[in-house]
């Protein structure tokens, strides 16, 4: 199977998320659309602490079996032992999957408990025990805006996600509205050493609620004149998915002029603005 890395090599490339769907169905139609824009992988959200354990698992493996997308398996290590991680790469290793997103993971969206503590604290150890357990192409997360831990110290925050990069293949950026957030992350990084390929992150906005929660867990900013035009169209969820795919073509666009290696959609496992925005950007086979 391609490894992400040697597709980024060949870039630019497209790719999307997805999580373990709750309606294989609807999932099965959303494929049905997003398939056919021939993306290079496609990656699936992993529950931090397991609580989508064998659902990701289901999923990557289907898709591997289904082809001919290339599948990526997020893996979160916290509040996980040691040897939980190293048995479910193993598993991935012995079952032909090559690619693999280290993260460290977050409560789910609904809940307000921290995750209890694992084995490994950061994501950067993640990277060096799944490379101890097999040749894998490894990515990580990045955040353009810092991550949300760092509380402003973004210096630091920039420290960690260097070294983070140095060790692993390539990274994925967490969503974001303005272009300068992304360039400056990658100025950042390139000034530490990495020039690794940092694949721009992109969400578009489906429903307002959603979107707010998301950006105040990630610590994305939603431009003011964004926000206002959301909060415009508050009552007409068509107006909502019309601005978030306008939003999403323009950021797409801007980001394809910088010459980035690779587009990542945000999926939210709904094909209909991301098919839209991939017209809109020439992605689509079609166009
Ligand atoms: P880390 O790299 O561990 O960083 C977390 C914090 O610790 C940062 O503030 C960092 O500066 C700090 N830090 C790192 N190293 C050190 C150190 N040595 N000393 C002190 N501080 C340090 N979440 C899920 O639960 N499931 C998913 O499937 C998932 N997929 C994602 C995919 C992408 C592309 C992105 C961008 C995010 C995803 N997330 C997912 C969210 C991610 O888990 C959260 O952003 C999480 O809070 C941080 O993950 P990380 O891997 O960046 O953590």
């Amino acid at each position: 199977m391609a490894k992400v890395h040697e597709l980024l090599a060949a870039g630019p490339t497209l790719s999307f998320e997805f999580w373990p769907p709750r309606d294989p169905e609807r999932f099965r139609r959303t494929l049905d659309v997003l398939a056919p824009l021939r993306p290079d992988f496609v990656s699936v959200t992993y529950g931090a602490a397991g609580s989508t354990r064998e659902g990701t698992h289901g999923l990557v493996i289907d898709l591997l079996r289904g082809g001919p997308m290339v599948p990526v398996a997020h893996l979160c290590c916290a509040a996980h032992r040691r040897h939980e991680l190293v048995d479910m790469l193993a598993r991935y290793r012995g079952e032909g999957i090559d690619n693999v997103l280290a993260l460290r993971g977050d409560p789910p969206l609904d809940s307000d408990a921290a995750l209890p503590e694992g084995d490994l604290r950061y994501a950067a150890e993640l990277v060096a025990l799944v490379r101890e357990v097999g040749d894998f192409s490894v990515g990580v997360a990045v955040h353009p805006e810092g991550h949300p831990d760092s509380r402003g110290r973004l210096v630091a925050d920039l420290d960690h996600a260097a070294a983070k990069l140095r060790a692993a293949d390539y990274a994925i950026t967490q969503f974001f509205f303005r272009v300068e957030d992304y360039l400056r992350l990658v100025e950042g990084l390139s000034a530490r050493g990495v020039d690794k390929p940092i694949v721009p992150g992109i969400m578009p906005i489906d429903r307002i609620g959603q979107v707010a929660r998301m950006a105040e867990m990630s610590g994305t900013t939603i431009p003011s004149e964004l926000a206002a035009r959301l909060e415009g169209a508050r009552e007409d969820p068509d107006e909502i998915r019309r601005i978030g795919i306008e939003v999403a073509s323009e950021l797409g666009q801007k980001l394809q002029a910088e010459d980035v290696p690779g587009l990542h959609f945000y999926t939210m496992n709904r094909a209909a603005s991301v098919s839209a925005v991939c017209a809109n950007l020439g992605l689509s086979p079609s166009t």
